[in-house]
């Protein structure tokens, strides 16, 4: 019998249905049966507490029920959990998307889904803050991690509007294309950036990726809206 485990991403990511009776019934088993894995944006930043491993630990089979699963994948894999050598099904659970809009979620910073990460860059050029660290993956090709995610302005999702392989996820968004609600969102369309950009700084960027045509124009207006807002800083 997989074990059921009902992550929630924090406290202001409120479901809509009581997430333990739905789980139980799904699994066939009582509510006192289901694990809680709450806070998981917090436990994802201090995997050191054990509190995510704890709930791994054992087993190799497991039902997964959460508001944004793929969010709860990026964030235990950010944390440290293989989820790639587990036999996880995840069930996705109706949440309150206006209680989002009211009051951002915090921690807030991004995960990187990396069934879809291509390792461009793009997302460490166009932050200002810091957040990513480029290493090297291999001899040829390098690869980018979130390395100071609490540097990341809440509100703020300005970078995950850029990312051409829809990679970026802000667990506490309430956009359901950058918050990882959608399982498979569209890759970006690839558009010329170079000439949109005038005196922007954004321009060394745009010489830099030119050739590649990576970045769809409209996001890149919207992402340049969004980091405005949320830091006042260009
Ligand atoms: S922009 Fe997207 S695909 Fe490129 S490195 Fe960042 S997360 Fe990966
Ligand atoms: S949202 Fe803004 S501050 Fe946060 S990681 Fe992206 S570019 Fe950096």
């Amino acid at each position: 019998m997989p074990r059921a485990i009902l992550a929630t991403l924090g406290a202001r990511d409120r479901l809509l249905v009581d997430g333990v009776a739905v789980l139980a019934a799904h699994c066939n088993v009582s509510d006192s049966s289901v694990i809680r894995l709450d806070d998981l944006a917090e436990h994802a930043l201090h995997p050191e507490d054990g509190v995510m491993a704890a709930c791994f630990a054992g087993e190799t089979s497991f039902v997964v029920a959460a508001a944004r699963p793929r969010a709860v994948r990026a964030l235990l894999t950010f944390g440290g959990v293989a989820c790639d050598d587990l036999n996880i099904a995840w069930l996705a659970l109706p949440f309150d998307r206006e209680a989002l809009k009211r009051e951002y979620g915090v921690p807030w910073y991004p995960v990187i889904d990396r069934t879809r990460c291509s390792g461009c860059g793009t997302c460490h050029d166009y932050c200002l803050f810091s957040v990513y660290s480029r290493e090297p993956r291999n001899a040829t090709a390098e690869r980018v991690r979130v390395t100071s995610p609490l540097n990341c302005k809440t509100g703020c999702p300005a970078c995950s509007r850029l990312c051409p392989e829809a990679a970026l996820i802000f667990p506490f968004c309430a956009e359901a294309e950058l918050n990882g609600e959608i399982e498979a969102p569209q890759r970006r369309s690839p558009e010329a950036l170079a000439d949109a950009l005038g005196d922007d700084p954004m321009r060394v960027l745009a010489e830099r990726r030119a050739k590649r045509q990576l970045i769809d124009r409209e996001k890149f207006v919207q992402a340049e809206r969004d980091r405005m807002l949320y830091s006042g800083t260009l």
